[in-house]
């Protein structure tokens, strides 16, 4: 699959809490084969998947079975510790998306593991069409609950279509372009670009410079004042955090810290091995 990753970059590591944006496809399957991710770990974060077009079968060690489809959210908490797979469905033809990662606050970063679905009513202004999936924008809120304040949306934009949107100047905002060419804080962005916007905006202006629709994410939240250690697909705060992550799951690969996946044939993922000089954490200021 085309993947690009879009956060974490050299010059910021994190938008809110937001840690991870990976942006892939538009791919077609019967070129690419499609997404068979077998069960695999993940510690002190959770995950969004947003499609935008395909079907991606979901299973985790908390027993979880779902189906993640276009406009429809998925958040996984690692917690602890979870394990899980991602198949794209045979009915998928395209697949195409987003997987976010949320940084879990120190005080809750070992909470048990969990996984939430919603699907957002699209909200309709003139020239655009919103989806919130966490947090709140264009007057609607997400029931789902996070660990810190955040904000995610999906955003259509028509044709040469302007918007503004009252945001809380706490926060810093990035913006995920997929489609079209959307302006936003004085900055033109094509698509899989992110553009980034500091706190102390009230509000956020948004313009579709191109003749096609254009769709982007909308992600933010006051800056996360801790600095993490993110490798492969552990977060901690410490190299040690990390090592010990890392060998749990090579001695159990399933088992009580990470759990074990039902109903996928296939074997767990062995982690990488690490690099020989320590992990640095990183944050907001550098
Ligand atoms: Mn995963």
């Amino acid at each position: 699959m085309t993947v690009r990753r879009t956060l974490p970059q050299r010059t910021r590591s994190l938008i809110g809490a937001w840690c991870f944006a990976d942006h892939y496809g538009p791919d077609d399957v019967a070129d690419t084969g499609g997404m068979d991710v077998a069960p695999h770990p993940h510690t002190g974060l959770q995950t969004v998947s947003w499609l935008f077009s395909g079907e991606i079968e979901h299973r985790d060690s908390l027993g979880s079975h779902a189906f993640v489809r276009p406009g429809e959210l998925n958040l996984m908490t690692g917690g602890h510790g979870i394990s899980h797979t991602e198949v794209s469905t045979p009915d998928t033809t395209v697949l195409h998306g987003v997987q976010l990662w949320v940084a879990l606050p120190d005080a809750h970063r070992a909470t048990g593991r969990d996984f939430q679905h919603h699907v957002p009513e699209p909200v309709r202004l003139d020239g655009a069409e919103i989806r919130v999936f966490l947090g709140a924008l264009a007057g609607t809120t997400s029931p789902v609950r996070t660990f810190t304040p955040l904000l995610g949306a999906e955003l259509l934009l028509g044709p040469g279509a302007t918007v503004t949107l009252p945001v809380d100047p706490a926060f810093e905002h990035g913006l995920l372009v997929d489609t079209g060419a959307v302006r936003f804080a004085d900055t033109s962005l094509r698509p899989a670009e992110l553009g980034y916007l500091e706190p102390g905006a009230a509000r956020l202006t948004l313009t579709n410079e191109s003749d096609d629709t254009a769709r982007a994410v909308l992600l933010g939240g006051p800056p996360f004042e801790e600095e993490i250690v993110m490798w492969w697909n552990f977060i901690g705060r410490t190299h040690q955090d990390i090592v010990r992550a890392r060998e749990d799951w090579m001695a159990e690969l399933g088992g009580p810290r990470f759990g074990e996946v039902q109903g996928y044939d296939g074997a767990p993922l062995p982690a990488p091995e690490l690099p020989n000089a320590p992990l640095k954490p990183r944050g907001n200021r550098h």
